[in-house]
């Protein structure tokens, strides 16, 4: 069997992938007793004295470079700090290792890495160590950029995507489908029809802000597949169900629009800048209100609850209900 583009788009394919042919050939995927390779979380951690150590990874391979609303160097940073961000840690650094095709405009790269400084700046980040490659022309698609993340949290702290509880409000950070539908619409040439741009942005300022307030059970970052493969990863490994409300679900009009033209759900695309949350339900709507005040919190709803089942169930406004599955693979491919 040979690889096809659905083993890198994040739904039930490439899951197989990693867990048939990575997870199995990799012996020691735990240090000191962290969460390790095995969670499939976000990121991984290490505990060292009263810390644990989050690190985290991400291959961006996007296209294209440049896109409505940001760059692959935005991409790889605010990517990377996120997934250390969900894991409830401080994000410190950032690591770029960049293998660029031979003839590659320097002047793309100076604002690629612009943007990526620019990026960690929001956060406070550091980018304190890299790598440069250089391929021939036929053999590498413009530019690959690799970042590893960095950060810190109080020893027994860190927050897994695999601890819903029954009870706990669902929270969304702000409108999804934004990265993918964007994405999908500047390839397809709507550009010209709709300002939508990619949410992409660090979330830490978000976390950081619902943390502050408590209760926070479990969180996971919506990027491939979308709130569809997030939600029931995070029910599928609680081992709960949840139930969301579709008219809660903060979608923008112009997704959509793109989306009913495409034929895409918008559940389905990746977001680049929002959170997904378990939140203890007497503090969901403090936490709410104070990822409000966050500049990239402000359309963030409470969409729904941790139920007792298997399922991720959406309950439409006239009183239907029908099951929300993880697409088979993110319909947008090459989004991050
Ligand atoms: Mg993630």
């Amino acid at each position: 069997m040979k690889i096809g583009m659905a083993h890198g788009a994040g739904g039930e394919v490439m899951t197989d992938l990693i867990s048939e042919t990575i997870l199995k050939n990799i012996t020691k995927k735990s240090v000191n007793g962290g969460i390790g390779l095995d969670a499939l979380d976000d990121g991984a951690t290490i505990p060292l004295g009263d810390s644990e150590i989050v690190i985290t990874t991400d291959g961006h391979t996007i296209n294209p470079l440049f896109f409505p609303g940001g760059n692959i160097g935005r991409i790889s940073a605010a990517g990377t700090i996120n997934d250390v961000s969900v894991m409830g840690a401080k994000p410190l650094a950032i690591t770029n290792s960049m293998i660029i095709k031979e003839g590659f405009n320097i002047d793309d790269l100076d604002k690629i890495i612009k943007s990526m400084n620019e990026t960690c700046e929001e956060v406070d980040v550091g980018i304190i160590t890299g790598d440069t490659k250089v391929m021939e022309q036929d053999k590498l698609d413009g530019l690959v950029i690799v970042t590893s993340g960095i950060g810190i949290v109080e020893k027994g702290k860190a927050i897994k995507d695999s601890s819903l509880e029954i009870g706990d409000k669902i929270i969304v950070s702000g409108s999804v489908g934004d990265h993918g539908m964007s994405l999908m619409a500047f390839r397809e040439g709507f550009e010209f029809e709709t300002d939508l741009k990619s949410d992409v942005a660090p979330v830490w300022g978000i976390v950081s802000k619902s943390l502050d307030v408590g209760g926070v059970t479990a969180m996971k970052d919506p990027t491939r597949g979308g709130l569809a493969n997030a939600i029931n990863e995070m029910a599928k490994k609680s081992g709960v169900g949840v139930l969301l409300q579709d008219d809660l679900i903060p979608v923008k009009e112009e997704v959509k629009t793109i989306s009913d033209m495409l034929g895409i759900d918008p559940y389905d695309v990746a977001n680049e800048g929002k959170v997904l949350m378990g939140v203890k339900s007497d503090l969901a709507d403090e936490v709410l209100k104070a990822i409000k005040k966050d500049r990239y919190g402000y359309d963030s709803e409470i969409i729904g609850e941790v139920i007792e089942g298997s399922m991720v169930l959406v309950e439409t406004p006239v009183g239907g209900t029908r099951i929300l599955e993880a697409p088979i693979a993110d319909p947008v491919p090459r989004v991050c």
